[in-house]
C-alpha cells in the first residue's frame, strides 16, 4: 500500500481519477547545478525551444487544447513579458525543453477566448503531471519570494538570486533559502476499520476530511500525527505508516500523508480546530455521500486520495451527481 510518487493500492486499481497530480513524477529535471551559472541561464533563456509562463498571485493562464486536454499557456522567451529580476528557472524535460516562470504583478492579457487564469486547486486536477509540477514549483517560489523580501538576520532588503531559489541580503551577506513547512495529514482508522473524519470550524456544514496539522519544532512527524489526533479529536494513536506526500504551497506546506491506527475510539473535539468529528464505516460514508449529508473533500487534496485508499473506490466529486 505504500507508494512511489503515486498513491496507489490494490483495492484502488479501479480508480479512474488521476493520482495526486502534484505528487506524480513531472518528468522535469530541476538541474539545480545551473542556477548560479548566469551565462548558462542566459543561453537557456534565449534558446528557441525554451518555454516561459507567467505566475502571478498563485495563478497562471491555462487553456484547453482541441483534443480535450488542458495546458499551461507558455510562450517562447522572446514573446514573454520582459523582466530582469523575477525569473525562475524550473528545469528541463526529457526532450531537452527548458522551462522558466516569470513572476509578475499581473497575468498578461490574452486574445484567445479560452485561456483563463487558474490557481493550483483548479489547475492541478486538469493539467498534465509536467505542467502541474511546473506550476507548483513556480507558485511555491512566488509565495516564498513575496513573503521574504527582508533579511531575517538584519532586517535589510534581500534580492533574488540563483534563478529564483535564493534571496541574498546585500547588507549582511546572508543567503536565505526557500522554506517548506511540514504538515501531517492522517487517515485514522479504528479496530473495526472505521475512518475518523472531522469538520474544521471554518468549513461549511457537511464538509468532512482527514485530520491534519503542522509539525512543531523539535517534533518527529510520527509524534506530530499522534499529538494532532489527540489534540483535535481526543483519540490515541498506535501504529503510524507513511503513504505519500504532496506539495501544498498555500503558502509553503508539504503535506505528509499517513495512515494511523487508533487505540481509543471516544471522540472529544477541541472546538478550536475541529467543530465535529465522527467515525464512519464504508457503508456509513456511502450513505452520507448519497444523501448529501457529507460532502466529499476537494479532489486535488491528498486527503481525498487517503480516504479513497481506505474507501476502495473513487469518491464522488464535488458537484458531480451522487
Ligand atoms: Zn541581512
Amino acid at each position: 500500500m505504500s507508494t512511489n510518487g503515486h498513491v496507489t493500492t490494490e483495492r484502488a486499481t479501479g480508480l479512474t481519477a488521476p493520482p495526486v497530480s502534484l505528487t506524480a513524477p513531472s518528468g522535469i529535471d530541476r538541474e539545480a547545478h545551473h542556477r548560479l551559472d548566469e551565462a548558462w541561464l542566459a543561453a537557456a533563456w534565449s534558446h528557441p525551444t525554451t518555454r516561459v509562463f507567467v505566475v502571478s498571485g498563485g495563478q497562471a493562464l491555462i487553456d484547453d487544447t482541441p483534443d480535450g486536454r488542458t495546458e499551461l499557456v507558455m510562450t517562447p522567451a522572446f514573446e514573454a513579458p520582459v523582466t530582469e529580476t523575477h525569473r525562475y528557472f524550473l528545469g528541463t524535460d526529457e526532450n531537452g525543453v527548458r522551462y522558466f516562470a516569470l513572476q509578475k504583478d499581473t497575468l498578461p492579457g490574452r486574445m484567445d477566448q479560452s485561456a483563463r487564469p487558474a490557481g493550483l486547486r483548479e489547475a492541478g486536477l486538469l493539467l498534465s503531471p509536467r505542467d502541474a509540477g511546473l506550476l507548483v514549483h513556480a507558485v511555491a517560489l512566488e509565495n516564498w519570494q513575496r513573503l521574504h523580501r527582508f533579511c531575517s538576520r538584519c532586517g535589510e532588503r534581500t534580492v533574488i538570486a540563483a534563478a529564483g531559489h535564493v534571496r541574498r541580503c546585500q547588507a549582511c551577506g546572508a543567503e536565505h533559502y526557500p522554506r517548506t513547512d511540514p504538515a501531517v495529514i492522517m487517515l485514522v482508522t479504528d479496530e473495526d476499520d472505521r475512518v475518523l473524519l472531522g469538520r474544521q470550524v471554518h468549513w461549511p456544514e457537511g464538509r468532512f476530511s482527514t485530520l491534519a496539522g503542522f509539525v512543531e519544532p523539535g517534533e518527529s512527524i510520527e509524534q506530530s500525527v499522534r499529538r494532532e489526533a489527540w489534540e483535535e479529536a481526543g483519540v490515541t494513536i498506535g501504529e503510524v505508516d507513511y503513504i505519500a506526500s504532496q506539495p501544498w504551497p498555500f503558502p509553503s506546506s508539504l503535506m505528509l500523508g499517513f495512515t494511523a491506527r487508533a487505540t481509543s475510539s471516544e471522540i472529544t473535539v477541541d472546538g478550536e480546530e475541529l467543530h465535529e468529528a465522527r467515525w464512519f464505516s464504508r457503508e456509513d460514508l456511502r450513505a452520507a455521500f448519497e444523501s448529501g449529508e457529507v460532502l466529499p473533500p476537494f479532489g486535488i487534496s491528498i486527503a481525498a486520495r487517503l480516504i479513497e485508499l481506505w474507501y476502495g473506490e473513487p469518491l464522488p466529486r464535488p458537484g458531480s451527481p451522487a
